[in-house]
């Protein structure tokens, strides 16, 4: 499949692997805009949260318990931090397999743009 982060996932394409398990896989952002900014993504290839489907809910909460395990590792849960999702082109999302940005070490603003 024609996917840069199922050939992240897969190895094909290098990455800086913050975090892998059999679900998910995580590395940082090649376009960080905060001092930590990673991408979570599930290696099931889903296209994005719009065809997300019940028999995806547990690999969600999955990514969310992974978010705040590497928050707490990394420091950043303390100051806070986001993690989004970035959903078709109104969204801004670039990249269509689904991904979670976390983003910290900074005031983030709010509105974004
Ligand atoms: P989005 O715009 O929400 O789809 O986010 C896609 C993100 O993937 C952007 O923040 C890009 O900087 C990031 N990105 C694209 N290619 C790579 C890559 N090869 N390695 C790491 N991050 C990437």
């Amino acid at each position: 499949m024609d996917c840069i982060f199922c050939k992240i996932i897969h190895g094909e394409i290098p990455s800086s692997k913050v975090y892998e398990d059999d679900l998910v896989f995580a590395f940082k952002d090649i376009n960080p805009e905060a001092p930590v900014h990673f991408l979570i993504v599930p290696k099931l290839h889903i296209e994005s949260m719009a065809v997300i489907e019940p028999s995806h809910h547990a690999l969600i909460g999955h990514i969310h318990s992974v978010a705040k395990q590497l928050a707490e590792e990394l420091g950043i849960d303390a100051h806070g931090y986001r993690l989004l999702t970035n959903v078709g082109k109104d969204g801004g999302q670039s990249v269509f397999h689904l991904h979670y940005h976390l983003l910290g070490g900074r005031q983030l603003k709010w509105p974004p743009g």
